[in-house]
């Protein structure tokens, strides 16, 4: 099914075609195409001004969205392995959407810290083990009505698998993956959509006032 999908991408601009390439050739982890596709959708939809993401790479993601959100989006994204700042500086001058994208070095639990809402959208896409961790400022952060999308979290359906039949080392990211997708579904003020695109994204609201809660006060 994916590779049908992907077969029908008419693909985007010639700048992140080049850059995905030299990601891919470089062993750098960026968001497949199909996550590629929905985020273009997504950004249509919700026209979000304020990105946050957790997670830059060498910058593909964050450079897409620049590329395929409205003209006065501005994205603000985390990276922590100093081996990839250089070159995500760089691929950010290149792209030449460097005034629009903000770009902070740091581990993301201490840098969402210092960061002041409200974003439109987060796009969480850095260490699948830290997730649950960085759900109270991801929650601080995001406006209400405002989208957190989370990729790689089904791990391509080991998320389903009991314990056991997870890698020892795996299983500390296995078990808190599945407390993070469990979190995200009974928040009282998040409404999620768990989707298999890709190997696995949520995609969550934020409700100040549930809708469950609106009803309840409306029957009184
Ligand atoms: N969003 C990128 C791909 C990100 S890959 C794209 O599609 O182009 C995940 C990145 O998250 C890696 O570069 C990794 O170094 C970074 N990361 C992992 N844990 C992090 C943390 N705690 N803080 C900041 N970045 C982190
Ligand atoms: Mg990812």
């Amino acid at each position: 099914m994916t590779a049908y999908i992907n077969s029908l991408d008419t693909g985007h601009t010639p700048f992140l075609e080049k850059l995905e390439q030299e990601a891919k050739a470089a062993h750098v982890p960026i968001i497949r195409r199909e996550m590629q596709s929905f985020l273009k959708v997504f950004l249509a939809v919700q026209k979000p001004k304020r990105i946050l993401e957790v997670g830059t790479a060498v910058g593909f993601s964050a450079i897409l969205m620049a590329e395929y959100g409205v003209p006065e989006a501005r994205i603000t994204t985390i990276e922590n392995y100093e081996k990839r700042f250089q070159v995500a500086e760089e691929n950010f001058h290149r792209s030449g959407y460097e005034d629009r994208i903000t770009f902070l070095k740091g581990d993301a639990a201490e840098v969402m810290k210092t960061l002041e809402g409200p974003y439109d959208l987060i796009f969480m896409d850095a260490a699948k083990g830290q997730y649950i961790h960085f759900l109270p400022e991801v929650l601080r952060l995001l406006r209400d009505g405002g989208v957190l999308i989370s990729d790689n979290v089904l791990q391509d359906g080991d998320v389903i698998e009991s314990r056991f039949a997870v890698e020892r080392r795996n299983r500390t990211i296995h078990k808190r993956m599945r407390e993070y997708l469990y979190t995200l579904k009974h928040h009282p003020n998040l409404l999620t959509s768990i989707i298999p695109l890709g190997d696995g994204i949520t995609v969550s609201v934020k409700q100040e006032m549930p809708q469950k809660k609106v009803r309840q006060e409306q029957e009184v």
